[in-house]
């Protein structure tokens, strides 16, 4: 037996870590209030309630899970709907996934991210992981993202539109920060296609821009686990070295991928009716504006209260304390479908009003 401590055998950098955060599930809330799972409305993940198309069903009843999985259709699948060559695209088990990947390749002790805030916690977790040092900004008064990063940044996360908050980043001041920086940008455009545009196209011309993408969200894949990016060659194929073993992906997330990929149409229709919800929903509860599948919303009451209020009521919502930079007085609420945002609009009236 040697005299040191179980947790002084963890890697020192491991003290700065604060565990990601995830949103509340149905079954967390539905023991502890008693209700069943059938009456909550979970408006607290971002997750796309049409889920994916009904192309993904089938595709699942015919996977062959004693082999492992093989990523060529897939591959194929995000070369057409992202319109970028297969040596530029990058896999793994959610964008999270990707960007664990992309954080081991670029990372390592001493090292400083360029973190504005707030934002998706995942990108502080992953800098402190690789024992590097996250540096935050604080975002503006319309959450913009400040344009002077500190010298001898290695890497920058870019989140747009940006979770928390909603907004986008535009094209005029990602080139001026890819400009102003050799560090490599991630621009993470989970929700792009709530939104009015992307700005993959820069990763033509800049060879420090990765863009992150997902099947998550507008897919509907959330349980899946696939993620992307589109990246520089010289950065994928660097991706493919250090990568797990089959990029972490899985014969179910192929084939829902590759079946979800097939029927773009869906996916258009169901980003339709989220955003129109999106712009009923904020009208009525005076959000801040958003492009994505959320908004952001300031409460006067602070926001753990006021989230067990919705919670009480089978309405899960998101307490925003846990992300950095956002406060004690901020909630964010996923866009549903039309009858779970009437839902969540009446206990906003019986709770605000
Ligand atoms: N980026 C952002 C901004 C997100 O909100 C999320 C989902 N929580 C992710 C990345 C990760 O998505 P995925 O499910 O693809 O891992």
């Amino acid at each position: 037996m040697g005299n040191c401590s179980n947790s002084q055998k963890v890697r020192p950098c491991l003290e700065r870590l604060m565990p990601y955060v995830a949103g509340k599930g149905f079954t967390e809330v539905s023991r502890k209030y008693g209700l069943s799972p059938a009456e909550i409305v979970k408006l607290g993940s971002n997750e796309n309630p049409y889920g994916p198309s009904p192309k993904v069903a089938e595709a699942l009843r015919n996977i062959s899970p004693e082999r492992y999985p093989e990523p060529e259709e897939l591959m194929a699948g995000l070369a057409g709907y992202t319109g970028f060559p297969e040596e530029m695209i990058v896999i793994g088990a959610g964008m999270d996934g990707v960007m664990d990947t992309l954080t081991r390749l670029f990372l390592e002790k001493g090292d400083r991210t360029f973190i504005p805030t707030p934002t998706f916690s995942y990108y502080e977790i992953l800098t402190i992981l690789c024992g590097a040092t996250p540096v935050f900004s604080p975002r503006g008064i319309e959450f913009e993202v400040p344009l002077t990063m500190p010298a001898e940044t290695r890497m920058a996360f870019i989140c747009s539109p940006n979770n928390p908050t909603g907004n986008v980043t535009g094209e005029e001041e990602m080139r001026t920060l890819l400009e102003s920086t050799d560090a490599i940008v991630f621009l993470d455009e989970a929700y792009v296609e709530f939104a009015e545009r992307s700005l993959v196209s820069l990763v033509k011309e800049y060879d420090n821009l990765v863009v992150g993408r997902t099947l998550s969200k507008a897919f509907g894949l959330a349980g899946m686990r696939l993620g992307y990016a589109v990246a520089p060659r010289w950065i994928a194929e660097q991706y493919r070295r250090a990568a797990p073993p089959f990029f972490g992906i899985s014969c179910a997330s192929v084939n829902a991928g590759v079946a979800a990929l097939s029927d773009v149409p869906f996916m258009n229709n169901s980003v339709d009716m989220i955003r129109m919800e999106r712009e009923r929903l904020q009208k009525e509860i005076n959000s801040y504006p958003s492009q994505a599948n959320f908004l952001y919303l300031e409460t006067k009451e602070p926001s753990n209260s006021f989230v067990d209020r919705f919670q009480a009521r089978g309405i899960i919502i998101r307490d925003c304390r846990s992300f950095r930079g956002a406060g004690e007085h901020h909630v964010r609420v996923t866009v549903g479908t039309p009858s779970e945002n009437d839902r969540f609009l009446s206990a906003y009236r019986d709770i605000c009003r």
